[in-house]
């Protein structure tokens, strides 16, 4: 949550530099025209953090539109089919839309707001965050532009159809391969021609700074909530907290609360077919130091430090890069980075269905896959995972591949 918040003293979150470095990584890597207005958001966000008025407007938001707090909920039948560890889950799939991303978004458009703008601006892979930031905008009745690749236009139709119901503008973008890439590219150009009317909207804790920061921050409700709900039901802090990590949003909000708590962390980054070049999107595991869309950290790029194919399952975590804190907080050795492949991931996806009633977005899943395989070699003691969203957007390509496990 945000600086003034009422418990806020007993966590501690890692302030990055002024110039936004945590440890070497991030930074902000961007033309000269841009620098200062992202200056400008920088200080207005560091002013609007300090500021009970939206402060307490973000609340009123949080509680009367998105719903929070989301619940935390004991998988007991789930935790009694592996063993005695227990396994919890936090209920970011009941936030409006579906999943944790409403969190930062609605954050972004109140600071748009505050800054006077009109317009906000943002690409999309999967659509996942073009609906969340579609959804704040109306919110806020904020113009919305998002950048898509025509790949992804036909393959997502719902959440262009979702985006567009929600009164944004799908703007098509049509060169080089025609996906997330060369969106991120095309809504960079149009924020450099309309920055003065226009706020870009990142996605996740990455991108320059104070994108990373502001992002991690507005997400810590969801640990912050979920820490005390812990306490509360079982009177003890989690032995091990877990999360999948694309960009590292809902990571980053889940643990940060937990960083100064003897709670074991772990990342789960997405395997997907295996180790191979272009068949997963593990960038902490397999990645090298770089700069990418911005910023400076770990990343999958090629001999010319160009974002290298990835993929997974999960559309939500196919992203060459991840959150400057993350790379750090992995040097530091205080977060564990993990993997779980696409088959553990649909595993688990059948496993908490069926066990629990609750169908998890396949990013989720890939957490609840680490859980469950953590769970059997703890034996005992309690794990906290994120259940960053609900899969009902995942149905029909899961029953496509896998619809023959429904009769089994
Ligand atoms: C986008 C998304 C993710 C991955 O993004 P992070 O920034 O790593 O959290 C995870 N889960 C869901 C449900 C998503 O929509």
């Amino acid at each position: 949550m945000l600086e003034k918040d009422v418990d806020f003293a007993v966590y501690r979150k890692i302030t990055p530099t002024k110039e936004g470095y945590f440890g070497t990584y991030g930074c902000a890597y961007i033309p000269p025209e841009l620098a200062e207005e992202f200056e400008k958001i920088s200080t207005a966000y560091q002013t609007i953090c300090q500021s009970s008025r939206f402060i307490s407007e973000l609340r009123r938001i949080r509680k009367e539109f998105q719903g929070r707090p989301t619940p935390t909920y004991h998988c007991e039948r789930l935790s009694n089919s592996i063993g005695n560890c227990q396994i919890y889950l936090k209920r970011e799939d009941l936030n409006h839309t579906g999943a944790h991303k409403l969190n930062h978004c609605m954050g972004e458009g109140l600071l748009a707001k505050y800054l006077g703008k009109k317009k906000i601006i943002a690409e999309t892979g999967a659509g996942q965050h073009g609906v969340a930031l579609a959804t704040a905008a109306a919110f806020f009745g904020l113009e919305c532009d998002i950048y898509m690749g025509e790949v992804d236009i036909a393959k997502q139709a719902p959440n262009v159809a979702r985006m567009k119901l929600l009164g944004a503008r799908v703007i098509p973008v049509s060169h080089g391969l025609k996906t997330l890439k060369e969106a991120v590219d095309a809504a960079f150009e149009a924020y450099m021609k309309e920055h003065e009317t226009a706020m870009y909207c990142i996605g996740s804790v990455v991108g320059p700074h104070p994108f990373p920061l502001m992002v991690r921050d507005f997400q810590m409700v969801v640990g912050i909530e979920a820490r005390e709900q812990f306490l509360e039901m079982t009177g003890n802090l989690p032995d091990a907290v877990v999360a999948c990590v694309g960009g590292g949003s809902n990571a980053a909000g889940m643990m940060t609360p937990f960083l100064n708590d003897p709670v074991e962390l772990y990342g789960v980054e997405p395997l997907g077919r295996g180790p191979g070049v272009g068949e997963h999107a593990a960038s902490l595991t397999y990645g090298t130091e770089g700069i990418m869309h911005g910023f400076k950290s770990i990343m999958l790029q090629d001999e010319n430090g160009e974002p290298a194919p990835v993929y997974s399952v999960a559309s939500g975590l196919d992203y060459p890069s991840v959150g400057p804190e993350h790379a750090y907080l992995r040097d530091l050795g205080r977060v564990k980075y993990v993997t779980a492949s696409d088959d553990e991931a649909i595993d688990a996806f059948f496993a908490l269905s069926r066990l629990e009633g609750i169908i998890p977005a396949l990013e989720s899943a890939h957490a609840v896959a680490y859980a469950m395989k953590l769970a059997k070699e703890m034996g005992t003691g309690s794990i906290l995972v994120n259940c960053s969203g609900r899969g009902d957007k995942d149905l029909e390509y899961v029953l496509e591949r896998y619809g023959d496990r429904l009769d089994k």
